[in-house]
């Protein structure tokens, strides 16, 4: 990682973990979903408003590090208005980006936007369930499971 985006990695994940956005619980969520990360002991509840296949919005709720809630902080500015598809989509470029299974360049890094701040955690093995905890939560809340999503 180079020098500034290791810097802005640090800068973003502090001011979301301070400042979480849409950190709330959604009263007009149609589907929700719990995640729970052993490792580290992150919770995480993931609300979704979905009309037709829109995220029309996009909420959480939880405790845990700053990886983790600055992530799921992110995601939810990441998605809200997306397809359900675009969403879907954007789940496997992030998770591409965080394991950095592909090495090089990953996938889409446009799209991904801020997003792109996690391609540090890569270099840290068990940060990275705390950084996909709220989009694996996501995936179970888009197939309403009702088993709590874990990273395990
Ligand atoms: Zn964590």
């Amino acid at each position: 990682m180079t020098t500034e985006l290791s810097s802005l990695y640090q800068e973003t994940i502090l001011d979301h973990n301070k400042r979480p956005r849409n950190f709330h619980k959604l009263a007009a969520a149609s589907h929700h979903a719990d995640g729970y990360n052993p490792l580290c002991g992150d919770k995480v509840t993931v609300y979704l408003e979905i009309e037709g296949d829109v995220l029309k919005d996009i909420s959480f709720e939880g405790s845990g590090c700053a990886i983790s809630k600055a992530s799921a902080s992110m995601m939810t500015e990441a998605l809200k208005g997306r397809s359900l598809r675009q969403a879907d989509e954007l789940f496997h470029v992030f998770h591409e980006l965080v394991t950095g299974k592909e090495g090089g360049e990953p996938a889409g890094p446009a799209a991904l936007g801020k997003l792109v701040v996690f391609s540090g955690v890569r270099e840290f093995p068990v940060r990275v369930k705390c950084a996909t905890l709220a989009w694996h939560t996501l995936r179970a809340a888009l197939e309403n499971r009702l088993q709590p999503a874990s990273t395990e």
